[in-house]
């Protein structure tokens, strides 16, 4: 085994007992940065594993995390940023929501925010908003783009004092994080007593997962860990929070966008699904749609 890979225990229960779910298939790019630039889409080939003791799925053995930050960091990504439109729309909705459970609204912190559409959207909605996203192109994005404070980094360099916010965003983030539980410890002290954390994450039990096994679209090399309503609630309780709400999460994006991310799965659907979009006129069309993606809502204990 290569030594930038590492054998890690449980994040949640520190078990080192595991099932294989998904075996490790031959690798082709071993390129840190761009296996984990932010919109990576490639299928995963990582052995996948499910803990014996509390059920938690995650990859294992691992890329080290000295090589998982460092990727995100660099390259651009205008393919991402095409769509923040289609975003604007999913997050408008997902405000809608997070506000008829949160109505106080207040101080908002969104955690790899990438080009800021959410904080975008929530600032026109009266937060007040702060994101920190990793990649520097993105951040420079979200700051030209929608006028927002975007700091660059992660979490913990930016050591905010307690309680500094009303309600912490997670999204399409804690799969992709080296240390979940240490993350969410962090939030629970930034967070104020009683206050709000929404999390989203692709579920591994959602019919999707089950159906398509690794070929579902989630089991990517950025995704580490693979929750489910189950292990998402241990995780959390686990750290401070008493979730109350999980359900499904529906995402907007462009048809034409959506249909050429048939390609990592198959070259020939993406292109001919891709051309029959574009002839029909149909590629700016914003279609909602859900493949597993789950919202969960929380309460600082
Ligand atoms: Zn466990």
């Amino acid at each position: 085994m290569h030594d930038k890979y590492e054998q890690i225990p449980c994040n949640i229960c520190g078990s080192l007992d595991f099932t294989v779910i998904y075996p490790s298939l031959p690798v082709e790019n071993d390129d840190p940065v761009k296996r984990f630039k932010s919109s990576g889409d490639e299928p995963s080939r990582d052995q996948t594993v499910k803990c014996a003791s509390c059920s938690l799925v995650y990859v294992n053995p691992r890329l080290k995390p000295e090589h998982i930050v460092g990727g995100y960091t660099e390259g651009s990504d205008e393919r991402f940023v095409s769509q923040a439109k289609g975003r604007e729309l999913t997050f408008n909705r997902q405000l809608e929501f997070i506000e008829k459970n949160f109505p106080s609204r207040g101080r908002i912190l969104d955690i790899g925010t990438a080009g800021g559409s959410f904080l975008g959207v929530a600032k026109r909605r009266g937060w007040d908003v702060t994101g920190i996203e990793p990649n520097k192109w993105l951040c420079e994005w979200g700051r030209k783009n929608y006028g927002i404070d975007v700091k660059q980094g992660t979490l913990f360099d930016h050591k905010f004092p307690d309680n500094s916010f009303d309600c912490v965003t997670l999204f399409d983030v804690l799969e992709h994080v080296p240390d979940p539980t240490n993350v969410l410890a962090e939030i629970s002290r930034i967070l104020r007593p009683g206050g709000l954390l929404a999390v989203n994450y692709p579920d591994f039990d959602s019919f999707w997962s089950r159906m398509l096994k690794r070929k579902w679209v989630f089991i990517l090399t950025v995704h580490l860990f693979y929750f489910t309503p189950e292990t998402i609630t241990r995780i959390l309780q686990k750290t401070g929070f008493e979730p109350f709400v999980i359900k499904k999460h529906w995402q907007t994006l462009a048809f034409g966008y959506l249909a050429s991310r048939f390609e990592p799965y198959s070259k020939l659907i993406a292109k001919v699904a891709t051309k029959g979009v574009s002839l029909l006129g149909m590629s700016d069309w914003q279609v909602p749609y859900w493949l597993g993606q789950t919202l969960v809502l929380a309460k600082k204990k």
